[in-house]
């Protein structure tokens, strides 16, 4: 089981250091070949118009969306989540599609650019978890494809699926519980009760 990670930027190293802790061979995703023969790609927290600027620049756009369509489990965290949206409310950056979701960027203004929330995050269990916000987006409006899996207090959704698809506003590679990406590593693997299945095709 090999899982790229997006490394042009932003916190990848960390999520590197849990995909190790969990066993799974992991692959720094810098250019399109980095791409080749691995079986999940994360995308990290960073800065998402730098995203968009280098994955440009380096021409993985198409590839990232073609693997999303292939069935290849993707996992977009913070900034990566942003780039998995179908839409922003702003025009930068232009945002991949991969999931029907609309996100704004820098949803909780100035003075909480920072917080932490317990939540309640449904394929984990009752066992809350503690999710790291850091100016953090938030999803405004979920398509019909879209499984949410925690919410904020006020009702707002911050971690959703869509197939093997996966996107969450916090980031769960800054703590020390791994259950996110244990449940991220099993929908890659044979084991996972998901069947494999194009992005955005009808759940039975
Ligand atoms: N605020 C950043 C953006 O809009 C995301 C922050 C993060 O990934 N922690 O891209």
């Amino acid at each position: 089981m090999k899982t790229g990670v997006l490394a042009l930027q932003g916190d990848f190293a960390e999520h590197i250091t849990v995909l190790r802790r969990l066993g799974s061979e992991t692959v720094e995703v810098r250019l399109p070949r980095d791409l080749e023969g691995i079986d999940a790609l994360i995308m990290p927290g960073g800065e998402s118009t730098t995203f968009g600027y280098l994955m440009g620049l380096y021409h993985l756009k198409e590839p990232i969306k073609e693997m999303a369509h292939r069935g290849v489990p993707i996992w977009g965290t913070c900034a990566g989540m942003i780039m998995m949206a179908r839409e922003l409310t702003e025009d930068e950056p232009v945002p991949l599609g991969l999931m029907d979701i609309q996100v704004v960027r820098n949803a909780f203004g100035r003075q909480v650019d920072s917080f932490e929330a317990d939540l309640e995050v449904e394929p984990l269990g009752p066992e809350k978890f503690t999710a790291v916000f850091i100016r953090a987006p938030v999803i405004a409006q979920v398509g019909e494809g879209i499984r949410v899996l925690s919410r904020l207090d006020d009702g707002r959704p911050v971690a959703v699926q869509q197939g093997l698809l996966l996107a969450t506003s916090f980031h769960p590679e800054l703590t020390d519980d791994v259950r996110l990406h244990r449940y991220f590593l099993s929908l890659a693997s044979a084991e996972s009760p998901e069947t494999r299945r194009p992005a955005g095709a009808p759940q039975e």
